[in-house]
């Protein structure tokens, strides 16, 4: 972890019920957790409000997409100003599934997150590489086209939390290294330093995902540029959830 606060997102993506997310919120509530590390979940849209209503202010909520712009004649999209009026403080955006399975763009994800930043939501801005990109040589060649995106798009960095989360790591079992981790984050880092600036750079928490857990979590946290995670599946059980969140030396 480096000097940052330490950031723990949870992604519960297309999971849950009334029912179980009742038991997820009041182990959430129950869980002891570090004072200084920032903690988001992102529950399905449809369950914000009952997430809202019942879990506590210590744990700030995310929406798991957002529109591009202002609302209106755009069925089945759900806008920034709805996801503030609804209590959310945060969006993940660009995430790996929405790129390969939406099959949404870097110039629309650029959009998205100016259109955010700009009613005052804070981005969770991800970026990653596919496995055979990774094999061919092109890691860094994917992650900063799709930071240069971010970068071209949006008004400010302040706000933004950047989630590296290589594609071939998610949902797969198959963590990164933390070595493998942490030299993509030194990357990314560079990157802002030399095409944003050096205050955007050693300010940005720079988080990792990608089968983040219960038994991973602490030696990742080791690493100096690895500001915090995004955690999908391990998010979905508290007492994991609440050991990751933990996890910062
Ligand atoms: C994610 O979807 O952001 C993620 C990291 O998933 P998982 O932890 O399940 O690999």
């Amino acid at each position: 972890a480096g000097s940052g606060k330490f950031f723990v997102g949870g992604n519960w993506k297309c999971n849950g019920t009334k029912d179980s997310i009742k038991q997820l919120v009041s182990d959430l509530n129950s869980a002891t957790l570090e004072p200084d590390v920032d903690v988001v979940v992102g529950p399905p849209f449809v369950y914000i409000d009952q997430v809202k209503n019942s879990l506590t202010d210590r744990i700030e909520i995310a929406a798991q997409n957002s529109w591009t712009g202002k609302g209106g004649a755009f069925t089945g999209e759900i806008s920034a100003e709805q996801l503030k009026d609804i209590g959310c403080k945060w969006v993940i955006l660009g995430h790996s599934e929405r790129r390969h399975v939406l099959k949404e763009d870097d110039q629309f994800i650029g959009k998205k997150a100016a259109y955010a930043l700009g009613q005052g939501l804070g981005v969770i801005a991800c970026i990653g590489e596919l496995l055979e990109e990774r094999e061919a040589g092109k890691t860094f060649d994917v992650c900063f086209q799709q930071l240069k995106a971010y970068a071209d798009a949006v008004p400010s960095w302040d706000n933004i939390v950047i989630a590296y989360e290589p594609v071939w790591a998610i949902g797969t079992g198959k963590v990164a290294s933390p070595e493998q981790a942490q030299e993509v984050h030194v990357a990314v880092r560079d990157w802002l330093a030399k095409n944003v600036s050096a205050e955007v750079a050693s300010k940005t928490r720079i988080i990792y995902g990608g089968s983040v857990n219960a038994g991973n979590s602490a030696e990742l946290a080791k690493k100096e540029d690895i500001d915090g995670f995004l955690v999908g599946g391990a998010s979905l059980k508290g007492s994991d959830f609440a050991t990751i969140i933990n996890s910062v030396t």
